[in-house]
């Protein structure tokens, strides 16, 4: 494969949060893609990052830390993404810690609606499943699937889990100024994941962008599985009139989002090689 035909994947879920994969065979699976550089974006969490680095090394992978961190803002919630960030930094373990405090009080919760449902599922059943301290819904979601309740993830959220759903129930997030915060504090640079979830049209995007470029935020995840192409022209508009970096990735989940695959999304996923420079440079500022 030359290099002009390269990608890169910057948003990627392993089974140190809620995706269904280890490390190693997401890397595995992005070296069949041709990607030849990555960023690890677990949830509240950084433990994927010590053995995605040594597969990455093995693999001739460029690996790249990251995270990835919910907040709310109004009914929408956006999710932050943090590049470079140092992941032995104790300020933003001890962040971390105290979200993932957050999920095992509201994961119960979720499952005694769930059994008030007819459903019989415990959280010690979720948490075995999830072997990790990030545990999230589409951990509940696979319990239901094992348990024959529901036939995929999404039929799990919409008829139970999904905001609005039966059995939802909201977590405590930091708002988003918090969060860019906490990454930047730990070196990282911070970029806006899948503006098309912030409910947005597009100048309204901009008005949210700019007041969260204020608070500290560099870039935005203008390439993603699901933006169609109008959505990504607009969100690479507001990229370079707000000066912005612009990032791309699959948030590949493995068995939650069994249509997205590493690199390449639904099949047309493209994040070019070139971007990752910038985002790069922007993080050795620091
Ligand atoms: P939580 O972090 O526990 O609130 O769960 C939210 C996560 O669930 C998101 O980050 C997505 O990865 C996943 N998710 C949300 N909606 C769906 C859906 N319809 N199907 C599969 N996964 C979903
Ligand atoms: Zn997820
Ligand atoms: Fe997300
Ligand atoms: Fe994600």
């Amino acid at each position: 494969m030359d290099n002009r035909s390269r990608r890169i994947d910057l948003h990627l879920h392993t089974t140190h949060s809620d995706g269904s994969l280890p490390p190693a065979e997401v890397l595995a699976l992005a070296q069949k893609a041709g990607v030849s550089a990555l960023a690890i974006t677990d949830h509240d969490i950084l433990d994927g990052i010590p053995e995605a680095m040594e597969a990455g090394a093995r693999l001739g992978i460029e690996v790249i830390p990251g995270i990835e961190i919910s907040s709310r803002y109004e009914d929408a919630e956006l999710h932050i993404l943090g590049y470079y960030v140092d992941w032995k930094d104790p300020e933003l373990q001890s962040r971390l810690t105290q979200l993932r405090a957050s999920r095992h009080r509201r994961n119960p919760l979720i499952v005694a609606k769930l059994n008030e449902l007819g459903l019989a599922l415990t959280y010690q059943e979720v948490q075995e499943l999830a072997g990790t301290e990030s545990v999230g819904r589409p951990h509940i979601a696979r319990v239901l699937m094992e348990k024959g309740y529901v036939q995929s993830a999404k039929e799990a959220f919409t008829r139970y889990l999904a905001d609005g759903a039966p059995a939802y129930v909201p977590r405590e997030l930091p708002g988003p100024a918090e969060a860019i915060a906490w990454i930047r504090a730990a070196r990282g640079v911070p970029v806006l994941a899948h503006p098309v979830w912030a409910k947005q049209n597009e100048a309204g995007l901009l008005r949210l962008c700019e007041e969260l470029k204020a608070h500290g935020l560099m870039g935005i995840e203008v390439h993603y599985s699901t933006h169609k192409p109008q959505q990504t022209a607009d969100y690479l508009n507001i990229a370079k009139r707000l000066d912005l970096l612009i990032t791309g990735g699959s948030d590949f989940h493995g068995v939650t989002k069994p249509d997205i695959e590493v690199g390449i999304g639904r099949g047309n996923l493209k994040v070019p090689e070139k971007l990752l420079e910038p985002l790069k440079k922007a993080a050795a500022a620091f």
